[in-house]
């Protein structure tokens, strides 16, 4: 067991999103000792896994190492551990490197994918929420292209062209855009053969619109400029069943397919030990206004995995990366208060807005009453999102890659480094 040494406070922080990466950077200089554990050493940046997906970017251009990112804080440690369980009535998060004691615990491990309990739909479709996972997307999709090109099964060469997004939020309505851009863009260049063969996009949302969180302007103008794109769009319909093969939509419509996105919904990553009474919902841990998890003095949990319910606020607030820094910064002031026995101060969101990109030109914003679709969105979109990714080399790098994807209309990240198999729904080393 990992005990801590000296006699100032140690607050450990499980995850290195955006949520555990504010504490801990806030706590910076504090009288604390700060331990932060993540299953991986890097930090990503998930709004631009779409483009990792589709090869407009390469993955270590959205990550981070999280050791760099606190060269400088004296009061920090790193491990890379993947947390199996907490054990509250010891003050000891269990891991696969050993158990480490805390006095302040703090939850920040984000949200994975929610199939809502069908594991047929788990076993066959692809999820997006981690680097690996949009890399093994890109090789699916690239693998299929290839594979379209030498069959002579025209049944077969239609099903691998075929591609399904299921979920109609910002990322669904991303991933599809950047589909159909691949299709517009790069099918030809790259795989002469498939230049007459027929490429189709779907995107199938349950809501009857999409991005069903933003304005109606946003929901309509997204409708649109994915329409344009010659994406297919089922609105009010949801997925049924899919085989790996035949995808069913319970309005009767049957699709074949080799490519499934699935980018459908979202559920907290809660480790073990924290008990369901105070699980809301979503799998959110249920806090009160300053993130304290219901029934613990010194168990905090903020970001994706977290609902702050309130009678104001009864849902808690939606899993966006804005909140995660807010929470994130003021539990860092709030635990300074807790333990210099000052009063807390209960966390209020600030809603600066959301976006979604469609394409090139093309993206919705909502600033408050400020409302902006195509060109100037599209701009504000790309500003946001570099200023927003760790480090300045991921900063150029992506600058120069969106750069040279506008004036070329191409991209160089179009590798397949690791074989998908979609028997196992793993990666080999394409070269050993
Ligand atoms: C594809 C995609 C696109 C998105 N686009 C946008 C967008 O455009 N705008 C926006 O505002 N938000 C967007 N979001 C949501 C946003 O990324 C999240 O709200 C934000 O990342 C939440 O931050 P977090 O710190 O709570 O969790 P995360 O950033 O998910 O971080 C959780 C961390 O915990 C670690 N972890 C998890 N479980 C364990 C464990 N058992 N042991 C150790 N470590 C663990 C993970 O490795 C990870 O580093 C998007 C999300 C996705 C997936």
């Amino acid at each position: 067991m990992d005990k801590k040494q000296n006699a100032i406070p140690r607050i450990v922080i499980i995850g290195g999103g955006f949520a555990g990466v504010q504490v801990a950077k806030k706590l910076k200089n504090q009288p604390v000792e700060v331990l932060m554990l993540d299953k991986h050493n890097y930090h990503t940046f998930q709004p631009l896994l779409y483009q990792v997906a589709t090869g407009a970017l390469e993955g270590d251009s959205i990550g981070f190492p999280l050791r760099r990112l606190f060269t400088h804080q004296k009061n920090f440690t790193f491990h890379m551990a993947e947390v199996d369980r907490v054990d509250p009535a010891i003050n000891t998060v269990i891991t696969n490197l050993g158990d480490f004691t805390y006095d302040y615990l703090v939850i920040a491990t984000g949200a994975n994918t929610n199939y809502f309990g069908n594991k047929e739909l788990e076993r066959n479709t692809m999820p997006m929420k981690n680097i690996a996972e949009a890399q093994n997307l890109r090789s699916l999709i690239l693998q299929n292209l290839e594979k379209a090109l030498v069959t002579t099964d025209e049944m077969e060469r239609n099903a691998l062209l075929t591609f399904v997004v299921v979920g109609g939020g910002p990322t669904g309505v991303e991933l599809s855009g950047a589909l159909s851009e691949l299709r517009q863009y790069i099918l030809c260049k790259d795989y002469p053969g498939l230049c007459n063969a027929d490429m189709k996009v779907y995107l199938v949302e349950g809501k009857t619109e999409l991005l069903a969180a933003m304005s109606s302007p946003a929901s309509v103008a997204a409708k649109k400029f994915l329409t344009e794109m010659e994406v297919t769009i089922f609105n009010g319909v949801h997925v049924a069943s899919y085989d790996g093969h035949m995808l069913k939509i319970d309005d009767g419509t049957v699709i074949i397919t080799r490519n499934v996105l699935w980018a459908a919904g979202v559920r907290g990553e809660i480790p073990g030990g924290i008990p369901p009474e105070v699980v809301a919902k979503g799998a959110r841990i249920i806090t009160d206004d300053i993130n304290r998890v219901k029934g613990y003095q010194n168990v905090f949990a903020i970001g994706d995995v977290s609902a702050v319910t309130t009678e104001a606020n009864p849902k808690g607030y939606p899993g966006v990366a804005q909140v995660a820094l807010q929470q994130g910064k003021q539990l860092a002031n709030n635990l300074m208060s807790i333990i210099n026995g000052k009063p807390t101060m209960p966390f209020k969101y600030n809603d600066l807005g959301t976006m979604a990109t469609i394409g090139r030109n093309k993206a919705v914003a909502d600033l408050g009453k400020l409302r902006f679709q195509g060109f100037f969105a599209w701009l504000l979109w790309m500003f946001v999102h570099l200023l927003s990714l760790a480090g300045f080399s991921n900063k150029a790098i992506v600058f120069f890659n969106w750069a040279v994807g506008y004036f070329t209309r191409n991209s160089d990240n179009r590798l397949i480094v690791h074989h998908f198999d979609t028997k196992t729904m793993m990666t080999d080393p394409v070269a050993r």
